[in-house]
């Protein structure tokens, strides 16, 4: 199983300069085989392969003005041209735009495919050396890759890829449902009782921060020294809104998994929903990201996520007695069940919740599988095999 762990990296001053350029090489060579691609394909109605970029860039590199390529891992200058041929590819089948040009002032970028290792608590990288890293779990297993990224605010990250060895030990606990929502950010239930979390509005939190500096930078001459700080003092803001953001969901994440062994939620059109007037408020929830963070985190720890499709009625059914209620609108936050037999009261999400971790309960009991799951009394069994519906 490949499991990928993100961290700081402290490159010293001499480790920076070799990072700053081999940056700069990599990104000569996506621009100069963007641009060679380019005419060629204007040409002769063919671009270029990656073995031809790779041929070219052996014979390139032998150039007496083109000897400074050598400083860079020549690796990373490969990946470089690899990554590029896919971008070609994902133009032609329609799934991204056309390659842009790389330039040296947004975030910096390279893979190193093989030679890292972690030393102690540091990452070793090649022709950089062993730099200071901040190891947040101890990686256990072989390195598959590892990319070194900069930010515009100048601050270094590794991604490491690596293969974890051994299955996960099957986790212990509840199954709950949890409804995701713009009042509450999740409503949790696990069977006996219900919980809710206030959602982060990040956005509206540095918004006046934002705003001066936004304004500061508006007034700020083009191509001028100052522009350029100004735009870093910007994005340092929008970093600060992301970070927040990230930091509360992991967070919470963090806790519901520790707490379950299944999560049922809805499976929600986020790019859909991204679209419409509560575009903004949906983005800085970070509904995506939830579901993103307990998927994997689960999955990690022998858990499941399970994402009833959403158009399942999970707000409109009565999680008593099972009636549909068509009368209820968004702006209804609680209710009761018009059915005289039942008369149940319904706070809104937690009756969602309540629906969800039924509808998953179902699902998981569908299912033909090997391991069995003990949830409250309720004896369900989960398959490797995806249960999405
Ligand atoms: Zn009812």
């Amino acid at each position: 199983m490949l499991n990928v762990l993100k961290v700081r990296i402290y490159p010293n001053k001499e480790q920076e300069a070799a990072l700053v350029k081999n940056f700069g090489c990599v990104r000569f060579v996506w621009n100069h085989y963007l641009n060679k691609t380019n005419t060629q394909y204007q040409e002769t109605g063919k671009g270029l392969s990656y073995c031809d970029m790779a041929k070219d860039l052996t014979q390139l590199k032998k150039l007496s003005n083109y000897d400074w390529l050598a400083e860079a891992t020549a690796a990373t200058l490969q990946q470089s041209l690899k990554k590029l041929e896919s971008a070609f590819k994902n133009f032609f089948s329609h799934r991204a735009k056309f390659p842009k040009f790389k330039s040296k002032h947004h975030k910096q970028s390279i893979r190193y495919p093989e030679s890292c290792s972690i030393k102690g608590d540091s990452l070793k990288l090649p022709k950089v050396g062993i730099v200071k890293a901040k190891l947040t779990r101890p990686i256990e297993g072989k390195i598959k890759s590892v990319t070194v990224s900069k930010t515009s605010t100048e601050k270094y990250f590794a991604s490491i890829l690596f293969e974890q060895s051994g299955l996960p030990a099957l986790k212990q606990g509840k199954i709950s449902g949890i409804d995701l929502g713009l009042n509450s950010l999740v409503t949790v239930f696990d069977g006996k009782t219900g919980c809710k979390v206030d959602p982060i509005k990040p956005t509206r939190k540095y918004a006046k921060r934002l705003k001066r500096r936004q304004q500061a930078l508006s007034r700020k001459k083009k191509g001028s020294n100052n522009r350029r700080k100004a735009i870093k003092s910007v994005a340092k803001v929008h970093e600060k809104i992301s970070n927040t953001r990230q930091d509360f969901l992991h967070k919470l994440s963090r806790k519901l998994c520790d707490d379950n062994q299944v999560i049922v939620a809805e499976n929600l059109n986020i790019k859909g929903l991204a679209r419409t007037k509560l575009a903004k408020s949906i983005h800085d929830a970070g509904f995506g990201m939830l579901l993103n963070f307990m998927g994997y985190k689960l999955d990690r720890e022998g858990g499941k996520l399970i994402e009833v499709d959403r158009y399942f009625p999970s707000s409109k059914l009565c999680s008593n007695c099972g009636v549909k209620n068509t009368s209820l609108n968004l702006s209804i936050r609680d209710w009761i069940c018009s059915n005289s037999s039942c008369n149940a009261y319904h706070d809104r999400d937690e009756n969602a919740a309540r629906n969800l971790r039924a509808e998953g309960i179902r699902i998981l009991s569908n299912t033909v599988g090997h391991t069995e799951f003990q949830a409250c009394g309720e004896t369900v069994r989960l398959v490797s095999a995806s249960t999405k519906q």
